[in-house]
């Protein structure tokens, strides 16, 4: 791995110097000298020169440089998957074989999709991790007869428009707790500084809260998008949620809310729900998010007076009362009826047979297709 990224060093000083990106005049000039110079195997060689003219190209105007425990990359021909126990790797000193430790989740997608690239990382604590990327095909777009809308905030971290509720709280806690765990070593380390650096033992602890903090950040996210895709799933729905470009400009979260609220967190589960939901054929509309959390989902009037507390929605106008979090996913659902057609792609018949309730949902479908 370091000689790897040396003689990427070196490659790509002369590059930026000759101002050249192209990788087959590269290999011209410098493919002998690679080989000898820093005894690369020639697969290697050929990613070292992938590498260097890809991360030139990227920005000319500084010359690349990579740290010598950079991520790797591997292509199908100097890896090789023996069964899915072991897997085999072209070092400088020939080929090495190392047990190769996969759940169960990615031993299924590995069975059935070819590994395309991959790269080999070192963590800090000296682990290796081989990154496998597969490409998966999406699921067969299922026509929507409905959408779920999902609203996501602070309290509950989503509401959908048939009721349920996903509690934030977990992720709050843990956020706050380690917000404050890594104030106190900060402060610590700004006591105690030694050559104007942080000790190592504090940049370490701060390092693991972080670590460990998106570990547990992740795990309710991944959670939610479950429950959400498979309720989506089982009555064929797709999913609705707001388009969160437009998430800074609005001004829904007060500002003490907002300091708390990480957009990232939102991006995850966004993130998240996309693409399990295109995995399961799951269409997924965004909406515009302006006012759905103060109009009424009654009668249509909109005012921030609407929203009494922030659980409580209680219409001025027509005086209908229902949770906040809730009257915002129900908006989010009409908005997408509105948006997107219900029956975008008519499927193939068998498919629906396949789904389950098939008698139900075909009746529905032909009924809100003509
Ligand atoms: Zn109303």
């Amino acid at each position: 791995m370091a000689r790897f990224h040396e003689a990427c060093n070196w490659l790509a000083e002369r590059a930026f110097a000759q101002q050249c990106t192209n990788k087959l005049t590269l290999q011209r000039l410098y493919d002998y000298e690679l080989r000898t110079r820093f005894a690369l195997p020639s697969q290697m060689v050929g990613r070292c020169l992938a590498r260097v003219a890809g991360t030139y190209r990227r920005d000319k105007t500084v010359c690349p440089t990579l740290r010598p425990d950079a991520a790797m990359p591997y292509d199908q021909r100097m890896m090789r998957c023996d069964g899915l126990d072991h897997v085999s790797l072209t070092t400088l000193q020939g080929r090495v074989v190392g047990a190769f430790l996969i759940g169960p989740y990615h031993r299924q997608r590995f069975d059935t999709y070819a590994p395309r690239q991959c790269h080999l990382v070192v963590r800090a604590d000296g682990q290796w991790f081989l990154l496998v990327v597969v490409q998966v095909p999406d699921g067969t777009p299922i026509p929507p007869t409905d959408f779920l809308g999902v609203d996501l905030g602070v309290v509950h971290r989503a509401t959908t428009s048939d009721g349920t509720m996903y509690s934030g709280e977990g992720i709050e806690a843990c956020r706050a707790r380690s917000l404050h765990y890594r104030r106190r070593l900060q402060r610590a380390a700004h006591v105690a500084p030694m050559d104007g650096k942080r000790p190592t033992n504090i940049r370490r602890a701060l390092k693991r809260t972080a670590q460990r903090e998106a570990g547990f950040r992740r795990e309710p996210n991944h959670c939610i998008r479950k429950q959400l895709v498979a309720a989506a799933t089982g009555n064929g729905h797709g999913i609705a949620l707001e388009d969160w470009t437009y998430i800074r400009a609005r001004t829904r979260f007060r500002k003490p809310q907002r300091a708390t609220m990480s957009g990232w967190a939102f991006a995850q589960l966004r993130f998240f729900v996309e693409y399990k939901a295109a995995l399961a054929g799951v269409p997924v509309v965004l909406v515009d998010p302006r006012n759905t959390s103060r109009e009424c989902r009654a009668c249509g009037h909109s005012a921030k007076a609407n929203r009494h507390t922030q659980a409580r929605f209680s219409c001025k106008q027509c005086g209908s009362t229902t949770n906040a979090d809730l009257n915002a996913a129900l908006n989010i659902r009409s908005r997408a009826r509105v948006n997107a057609p219900l029956v975008a792609v008519r499927p193939p018949q068998q498919r629906w047979l396949l789904a389950g309730a098939a008698s139900d949902k075909l009746r529905h479908f032909s009924a809100s297709s003509h």
